[in-house]
């Protein structure tokens, strides 16, 4: 028996049968073609069976499919790490490979953690992180993130002295330093885009004034780009705009074809654990970090998304979305958000919302909106025709007498 993610096991409705899967394209076991508008969260930015990371894929499982990183070490690991070394910008250099995002959370936080204890400060437990934040599902990104709707057994514990959050406004940023600079190690963020927390988009200032205030406190400053890396934004990296000492990626890093992480870490973070004292290395090491399969799979990954002028196919579907929505509104609309290969349609009361998923699917798109937000993130293989069908069928759903 399979217990579904996010689901009221009694009360969820069935999920649809996936027999293949090719382009922007699911198919279904009752004969059904869906696009997949959600690019399994957020991930599948090549769409499926992409010969050529297939091809990556298989290629390194004719040698071997694992090899743990603990006194082994192999080449599709070595030269994933040395392509985003060169890929990413400044000095985020150092990369710490794991499983899923959430780990990779972990990672970051233990790091920051550490980092000031390495140099000699143990009075900085406090993380600073936003209001609607989500940072995975393992308890220290529970904490950090905020989400009622997904985290709620955090209850049990009461309120968390170690995390402090903030909405995105600057003053509210200026009064946390104020108060808390002496014992924070980090602050964390999705920035520019945060996802599960309802698609909430916010400008670059904000991260600017938090660099700043990160450097006068030595503050650790998180990027959680585990969703918005890769083109999500409009930006390659939002890492691009402000740079992080730690920045983590997971989702689209294989192109979502294999679950995989990165913390990376710059110059400063990695030489506070740089030494000759075993007590100050970071004590973590994942079973499955560096998978061969997944390093295959990101590395090729990355290759398409340079070759293949993906940032030029995001700014043409932004556009695109703009354009089909611009003269588009309901009563029952909140608010209609556009950014990079995103869209949200936050409405007003969720119970709208009710019904989509199988509107969509007879109209021929897998979609899955949750609480208020209706929402998009396609694969940036998608056609203009395809992405067109996709935001009529969010349109008619606000037509049709449901
Ligand atoms: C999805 C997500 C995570 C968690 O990643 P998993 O691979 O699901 O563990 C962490 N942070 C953000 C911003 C995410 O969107």
């Amino acid at each position: 028996m399979i217990w579904y993610p996010y689901e009221q096991m009694k009360t969820m409705k069935e999920p649809y049968e996936i027999v293949d899967a090719e382009g922007v394209y699911l198919y279904t076991k009752d004969g059904s073609r869906l696009i997949d508008s959600i690019s399994s969260w957020w991930s599948t930015i090549h769409g499926y069976k992409h010969p050529v990371l297939t091809e990556a894929i298989t290629a390194q499982a004719e040698k071997f499919s694992h090899v743990m990183l603990g006194g082994l070490t192999h080449e599709p690991v070595k030269k994933l790490a040395a392509k985003l070394e060169e890929w990413l910008p400044g000095d985020l250099d150092y990369c710490f490979f794991s499983d899923s995002g959430s780990v990779a959370v972990e990672v970051a936080l233990k790091m920051a953690l550490q980092y000031h204890m390495n140099k000699g400060d143990k009075e900085r437990t406090k993380v600073l992180s936003l209001t609607n934040s989500y940072h995975g599902d393992t308890f220290k990104a529970m904490e950090a993130g905020d989400d009622e709707d997904y985290h709620f057994v955090l209850e049990a514990y009461g309120k968390n002295e170690n995390v402090v959050h903030i909405p995105t406004e600057i003053p509210e940023l200026e009064k946390a330093f104020d108060e808390y600079h002496d014992s924070l190690n980090s602050f964390i963020v999705e920035p520019l885009l945060q996802g599960a927390g309802g698609m909430l988009m916010y400008d670059v200032s904000f991260l600017e004034r938090a660099r700043e205030l990160c450097d006068e406190y030595d503050v650790l400053l998180i990027f959680d780009e585990v969703a918005t890396g890769f083109g999500r934004t409009g930006n390659r990296f939002v890492a691009d705009l402000v740079q992080p000492d730690i920045l983590i990626l997971g989702k689209a890093l294989t192109g979502g074809y294999i679950g995989h992480a990165v913390t990376v870490a710059d110059h400063k973070v990695y030489d506070a654990f740089y030494s000759d004292d075993p007590d100050k290395a970071l004590m973590h090491g994942p079973t499955f970090m560096g998978n061969p399969l997944a390093c295959s799979a990101a590395l090729k990954s990355i290759e398409v998304f340079e070759e293949e002028d993906y940032m030029s196919k995001i700014s043409d579907i932004t556009r695109i979305m703009r354009r089909e929505m611009a003269d588009f509104t309901d009563p029952r609309i909140k608010e209609i958000r556009i950014m990079g290969g995103c869209i949200c349609i936050e409405v007003k009361d969720s119970s709208v919302l009710k019904g989509f998923r199988e509107f969509a699917y007879e109209h021929g798109v897998f979609n899955r909106p949750f609480l208020s937000y209706m929402y998009a993130m396609v694969p940036y293989i998608i056609t203009e025709e395809e992405l067109v069908h996709v935001l009529d069928t969010m349109k008619a759903w606000f037509k049709c007498d449901y």
